[in-house]
């Protein structure tokens, strides 16, 4: 099965956002095993769209196409979608008490151009809106899918979760299923990690592997092809070991779970708590770790102690230290890390020094970082010589302080 995305606005087209709901849908559909074969940005033009439209249908199975299911005048994908199939619109009841209900709340009359986000084309099945007011819709049209979502991200999302991939899903099963896992490695390069599966990636067809660089970590995504669900699983399980039985020192997790996601998880799972001393980082791995929902269970509090002095006064590294080995030292990190540890009470404390660049710092060369690691017993501090610049250095050492505390 092969899909396209049409993301209408005149907005993208402009430059003014980002078509982020094709990326979005490109990476849930590689999950469920759906080639997207092209993506179009149209403007909220009627003649373009039908055109696009007309080719979108032509070739894939699935067209998904995104915005333009609002109220105002340029919203008019419906509209067009409906003229394309020649069926008429109707108004989805549920949709319009939704709206009724929306503006009653507030205490106002809905304008009459409002009703229109309830449309829908006859014989299309009607997706409700959880997060917004307009509907979205699938329709069959000579043997493609049409899919129209809300332009909103966040709707786009709720709808995408809660009904699309479940209606996708089920047409899938109709007739042969495909099913694709991800497993997320780190501290291994692509290159590396290719050479070490090389044979099982030049002999693959079913299922297939493939890998994928970004921002530090590498993924590598399996797909199965198989007559149910059962039988593609037990495919995947069977490349999955293979591929652990080589490499699996680096695998951390699986599908969308990141190094922060992980970290927050293994902590809850051992009832352990951690504080964070950063220097380096400047909060950045706090952040990383407050992004994951639940971090509170295990997240203390964390210092920010960029200079020398706040290293001294705040955290109580002791000056002689700093005098002997300067900030940049294994014997600076592993202080740091005591001493949050000790100030917050917790069962680790993680601290991060280093030099991000671009100039060197102490006579140590840009890239040079120091993590230590505070527990009840031990202390250490790991040192890392990374490449890249200002911003690379500080997210690789991130990733890597989630990747010594998982280890
Ligand atoms: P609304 O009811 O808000 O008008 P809509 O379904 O008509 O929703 P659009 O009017 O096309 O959608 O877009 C609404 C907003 O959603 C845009 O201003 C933009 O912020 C966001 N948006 C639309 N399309 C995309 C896209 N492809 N990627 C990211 N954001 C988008
Ligand atoms: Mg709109």
């Amino acid at each position: 099965m092969n899909a396209e995305i049409i993301a209408v606005g005149s907005e993208l087209l402009l430059g003014q956002i980002a078509n982020t709901n094709g990326q979005y849908l490109s990476t849930e559909l590689a999950g469920i095993g759906v080639n997207v074969y092209r993506h179009t940005v149209v403007g909220d033009n009627e003649k373009r769209l039908l055109a696009s439209l007309d080719e979108a249908t032509n070739r894939a199975d699935v067209v998904m196409i995104t915005g333009g299911l609002g109220p105002t005048q340029d919203d008019l994908t419906k509209e067009v979608v409906s003229r394309f199939i020649g069926k008429p619109l109707k108004y989805h009841e549920k949709t319009l008490e939704n709206m009724e209900q929306f503006f009653k709340k507030r205490q106002k009359e809905m304008p009459m151009n409002n009703k229109k986000q309830a449309h829908y084309t006859e014989g299309a099945d009607v997706f409700y809106n959880r997060a917004g007011l307009a509907c979205g819709m699938a329709i069959e049209y000579k043997d493609t899918f049409i899919i129209l979502l809300p332009g909103p991200p966040r709707e786009l999302k709720h709808m995408y979760e809660h009904d699309v991939k479940s209606y996708i899903l089920n047409k899938l099963e109709e007739d042969s299923l495909v099913l694709s896992r991800v497993l997320r490695f780190f501290g291994i390069g692509e290159s590396r990690l290719e050479e070490q599966l090389l044979d099982l990636i030049e002999a693959q067809t079913n299922p297939t592997i493939a890998p994928l660089a970004s921002d530090g970590e590498v993924t590598v995504r399996m797909t199965a092809k198989a007559v149910n669900r059962k039988e593609a699983e037990g495919l995947l399980d069977t490349l999955e070991s293979r591929i652990r039985e080589r490499v699996g020192d680096y695998i951390y997790g699986k599908e969308t779970e990141s190094l922060p996601f992980q970290t927050v998880r293994l902590f809850r799972d051992t009832g352990k708590t951690l504080s964070v001393a950063e220097s380096l980082t400047g909060g950045w791995f706090s952040k990383a770790l407050v992004d994951v929902p639940g971090a509170s269970d295990i997240f203390e509090g964390s210092l920010t102690v960029y200079s020398e002095q706040a290293k001294t006064d705040v955290l109580r590294v002791d000056s002689s230290v700093i005098e002997e080995f300067g900030t940049v030292s294994k014997e600076c990190a592993e202080q740091m890390a005591e001493r949050v540890r000790q100030l917050y009470s917790t069962d680790i404390g993680i601290s991060f020094t280093g030099v991000a660049g671009p100039d060197a710092v102490e006579g140590k060369e840009p890239g040079t970082v120091w993590i230590g690691i505070a527990g009840p017993k031990h202390v250490t501090a790991h040192l890392l010589n990374l490449t890249g610049n200002r911003d690379y250095v500080r997210l690789l050492a991130v990733y890597y302080g989630c990747w010594f505390l998982l280890k």
